[in-house]
């Protein structure tokens, strides 16, 4: 990338020539952070076009137009969800990207008349790598959340904070007051969320902080509720109400709150002491659980914050120190395509190894074809690498001027790199794919997943294993497992009489698993643990499952038509078929032998409990609540939060309150736990 000129360099007609592309670039790049959760770039490039904006601006401000991103507050609502005014703005922070810049922003933040010290204390706090949250409270009661959406307006999701579990939803102190914070998503959720998403054949989320706005800001809450988004808070606008006076006692009231806080924040007043903050978490970064992108200072003195107040823009009060770009040049030398369980294919870049963020990377993932074409990345290229939310490493960009003079755009298989068939794209799936069943990467991943542990929990069948087993021609299908002698096993590397004997034990143990693990198992699109489950507990059997139409397999409760299409498809297979008929041969259960439903039971009419509303309420002692309510649904009864009219019985434990008057008042029959406890009793 060529350097552009100093901006101190530029004529008057240069700058008016470069300051409308980039200011465009930088709307357009605005949009895709803010409003599609979809970055094309890296932060750093946004946050260095954007600082030469300013200093363009700053340099020649007869070219400073009302439209231009440096008088708006970054973000606007994505539309869909509905909006919320912010009584008080959310104002975003300014922004610097070295210790030298900070102090120069310190030594003219003092000179304000409204400092009142000399050296002033500030409260240090990590910058959180997520999206800026509003919560508030009406007599301690969650009414409200938003997102900072413009600043002015944001976007309500308060269904979605309810589901986020380290917000209170109930404060101990009956507080009406605004709390402020950050909404983020672990570095291990994110790293999870995007290695489902990339097996599905989904775009990845390029950061933490783009994963937790795309699903914080979903229109299913249930998306959001699996999601595992956290917080951490930080700021209350009206603090006085807080009986506090300076930011770090705000911090510490706001725990005693019961919210997420940062433990991490120092006061501190001299420079050393920034410095060595600094220093110590631009260390500390990738051990970090979550992702984190600089630190923010703040004057600690609230009445002083108040004083300095905002400029249009920004708070003078705070700023955010940036950490630099960790980045690491390094040439690849291959493309590699591996076959997932799904044959999904996915390319990895192979490339020279180097140190980043505290590991040796040789490797990153290059997603899905569109990915690799979109950067043009290739063999014998120069790449820059970066770790994607601290963690994932990921090329940046690629230094096409030191592209080799005979490089070639990297053409991307036609055919399965393991099996040779022809790949395909599905629907409009940015994913590529090998769609032989018979293809033995495939099968071997497949192999994998039928003896993993939420599926048939196989212990010690790992992938190393199945490839001998494979490469010795000893399996072909699942049911050959079940076919595998002692003598076979000990054939294969390092394997002695016990390992054999605890191999073949946990493979018989296999046999006798209720059938939702088999359905899981068998490697059916859609179809996770938590759909087999659902499955295996409206059917009962496989058979049952197997005969089913596409409709009836959908109307299950929350199962859906895209499950439904996927699994008759599967069993409409002839060869599916003959391996359902092998594993019933060599003697694996076929029937869901879990406890019943709700739904279930009541389909059956075999339970007293049937349709009975019921609400717990107080102390249990002999169970917990989720005890009793397991049981309770398991024979067919509806456990609610709240006695209605509706309610048929409740069952109240020690301490039992306002539910048990108001049941009480409705004439609704009541229960202590010892006759909750009689009644299971008798049902056994
Ligand atoms: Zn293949």
């Amino acid at each position: 990338m060529a350097e552009p000129k100093a901006v101190d360099q530029l004529t008057l007609a240069e700058a008016k020539d470069e300051i409308g592309p980039l200011r465009q670039q930088i709307s357009q790049w605005g949009r895709e952070y803010y409003e599609q959760d979809n970055p094309s770039v890296e932060d750093f490039v946004y946050d260095r076009a954007y600082q030469r904006l300013v200093d363009i601006e700053q340099r020649f401000p007869a070219l400073v137009t009302p439209d231009s991103p440096t008088q708006r507050v970054g973000g606007q609502t994505n539309g869909n969800l509905p909006k919320v005014s912010h009584t008080i703005p959310m104002l975003s922070m300014g922004d610097v990207f070295s210790a030298d810049e900070l102090f120069d922003f310190n030594k003219r933040q003092q000179d304000n008349d409204q400092m009142t010290e000399e050296e002033p204390a500030y409260n240090l706090e990590l910058k959180i790598d997520g999206l800026s949250l509003s919560v508030v409270y009406e007599n301690g009661k969650l009414i409200q959340a938003s997102t900072r959406g413009n600043g002015e307006i944001g976007e309500d999701v308060t269904k979605n904070v309810q589901l986020i579990k380290d917000v209170p939803k109930v404060l101990p102190e009956p507080l009406s007051l605004e709390f402020r914070g950050e909404c983020y998503m672990p570095k291990q959720a994110f790293a999870k969320l995007n290695e489902k998403r990339e097996a599905a054949g989904d775009p990845v989320f390029a950061n933490p902080r783009n994963a937790a706005a795309g699903s914080l800001r979903q229109l299913d809450s249930r998306i959001t509720g699996r999601r595992q988004l956290a917080t951490f808070m930080y700021y209350v606008p009206e603090w006085r109400k807080l009986g506090v006076t300076t930011q770090d006692e705000a911090l510490q009231r706001m725990r005693e709150l019961g919210f997420s806080v940062n433990p991490t924040n120092r006061v501190v007043r001299s420079k050393d002491d920034i410095q060595q903050y600094i220093t110590e978490y631009t260390a500390k970064r990738d051990q970090l659980p979550y992702g984190i992108d600089g630190i923010v200072e703040k004057v600690n003195d609230l009445a002083t914050q108040d004083a300095l107040g905002a400029t249009v823009k920004v708070p003078r009060w705070e700023i955010a120190y940036k950490f630099p770009p960790e980045e690491q040049a390094t040439i690849v030398h291959q493309i590699e395509w591996t076959v997932g369980r799904t044959g999904n294919v996915t390319p990895t870049a192979v490339m020279d190894p180097v140190q980043l963020a505290g590991t040796t990377v040789s490797r990153a993932s290059l997603h899905n074809p569109d990915y690799l074409q979109d950067k043009d990345i290739r063999i014998g290229d120069t790449v820059y690498l970066h770790k994607a939310g601290d963690i994932i490493p990921e090329i940046s960009r690629v230094d096409k001027t030191k592209r080799p003079a005979d490089s070639q755009p990297y053409r991307i298989p036609t055919q399965c790199p393991v099996c040779g068939s022809t790949l395909v794209h599905l629907d409009d799936e940015v994913a590529l794919r090998c769609i032989n069943p018979m293809c033995p990467a495939q099968i071997k991943e497949g192999l994998a997943h039928f003896a993993s542990r939420n599926a048939m929990n196989i212990d010690g069948l790992g992938p190393k294993i199945i490839n001998q087993l494979w490469e010795k021609s000893l399996i072909h299908d699942f049911a050959d497992l079940y076919q595998l002698s002692h003598d076979q096993l000990l054939t294969l590397d390092k394997f002695g009489e016990k390992s054999a004997t605890n191999l073949l034990t946990s493979i018989d143990n296999s046999r006798h698993n209720s059938v939702e693990r088999l359905l899981f198992g068998l490697g059916i699109r859609h179809v996770g643990a938590k759909a087999a489950q659902l499955l295996a507990e409206h059917f009962g059997s496989l058979d049952a499952v197997m005969t089913a139409n596409a409709n009836e397999i959908a109307a299950v409760d929350n199962i859906g038509p895209t499950i439904g299409d996927s699994v008759a498809t599967y069993f409409a297979n002839n060869e599916v078929d003959a391996l359902i008929n092998k594993l019933k041969q060599v003697g694996v259960n076929m029937d869901y032998l879990g406890q019943r439903s709700a739904e279930v039971a009541a389909q059956a009419g075999d339970s007293p409990w049937n349709g009975r509303r019921v609400v717990l309420t107080g102390t249990l002692a002999k169970m917990t609540r989720r005890q009793a309510t397991d049981w309770l649904t398991a024979h067919g009864a509806k456990v609610t939060g709240s006695v209605s009219k509706k309610t048929d019985l409740l069952i109240a434990g020690e301490k039992a309150g306002s539910k048990l008057t108001k049941a009480q008042k409705l004439g609704i029959t009541v229960w202590d736990e010892d006759k909750f406890s009689r009644e299971i009793e008798e049902e056994h």
